[in-house]
């Protein structure tokens, strides 16, 4: 299938690890031109991201660094197409132990974060009337958490209702917003969940890799889903159904 991204300009944030960097390594194959972004910016390798690629170190959950990243992104390739916001955090502490601080830890990057990259991307998207913005939800925000805690399933929810909104104010823009629901990935947020266990209850047998989860994000980012906004996509070997 030919996505039809290339020279397309991408920012993927949490791109050090996991996810967020199999993703920038996906669409860097595709042709992208990629701005990596993580906390931990030090710890990205450009090289596997082709030429073009810069890194630079935010954190997404300040405004201040978020509006940098785009400002980088426009002083070095003059456009940007996509953003995918899969840098996160995660906790499985019991609701009756989570602290008001912690709580707020995990809303401010998975879902304040990811409301304002897409805030500070729309404008820039919009000039050249295309745009694909993918945020990472979970399958947490279907079940409740199987290994997630209250303020990570509740943020990821927010997610899912935050798409939907953006959708409908960014639809006349030629911007689409959809989000990824992924189940148990192997990656080192989830190295120390029961993944075997979790395995054993999945139709498929197994876990996913991270690989996986940015093929599906390839797609959505791309001209192939040109009529899909709004949506969520689960990406968990049958665990649970939407
Ligand atoms: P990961 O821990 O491997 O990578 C997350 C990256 O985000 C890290 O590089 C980290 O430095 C970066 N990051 C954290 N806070 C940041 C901040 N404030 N600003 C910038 N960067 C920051 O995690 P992953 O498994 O690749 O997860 C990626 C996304 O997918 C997350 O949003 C996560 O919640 C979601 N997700 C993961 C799974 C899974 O099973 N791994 C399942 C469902 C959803």
């Amino acid at each position: 299938m030919d996505l039809e991204i290339e020279g397309r300009v991408a920012v993927v944030t949490g791109a050090a690890s996991g996810i967020g960097r199999a993703t920038a390594r996906r669409l860097a194959r595709e042709g992208c031109h990629v701005v990596a972004v993580d906390l931990e910016a030090i710890t990205i390798d450009t090289d596997e991201l082709g030429e073009s690629a810069i890194a630079v170190e935010a954190d997404i959950s300040d405004p201040d660094c978020v509006r940098r990243i785009f400002s980088t992104t426009v002083t070095a390739f003059g456009r940007l197409d996509i953003l995918v916001c899969s840098a996160g955090v995660f906790e499985t502490t019991g609701p009756l132990d989570l602290s008001a601080d912690e709580w707020d830890r995990i809303h401010s990057v998975n879902l304040r974060g990811a409301f304002l990259c897409a805030q500070a991307a729309a404008p820039v998207m919009s000039r050249t009337s295309w745009g694909r913005i993918v945020l990472l939800s979970s399958m947490a925000a279907q079940t409740g958490g199987l290994a997630a805690g209250a303020a990570y399933v509740s943020a990821k929810a927010g997610v899912m209702g935050l798409t939907r909104s953006l959708a409908i104010h960014f639809g006349h823009l030629g911007i689409t917003v959809n989000c990824v629901n992924p189940g148990t990935i192997e990656t080192p947020m989830t190295a120390y969940v029961e993944r075997e266990a979790l395995a054993a209850r999945t139709p498929l047998r197994r876990n996913g890799t991270p690989e996986e989860v940015a093929d599906m994000i390839a797609v959505l980012s791309s001209e192939r889903s040109s009529f899909v906004t709004g949506a969520h996509l689960s990406i968990n070997g049958g665990l649970v159904a939407d």
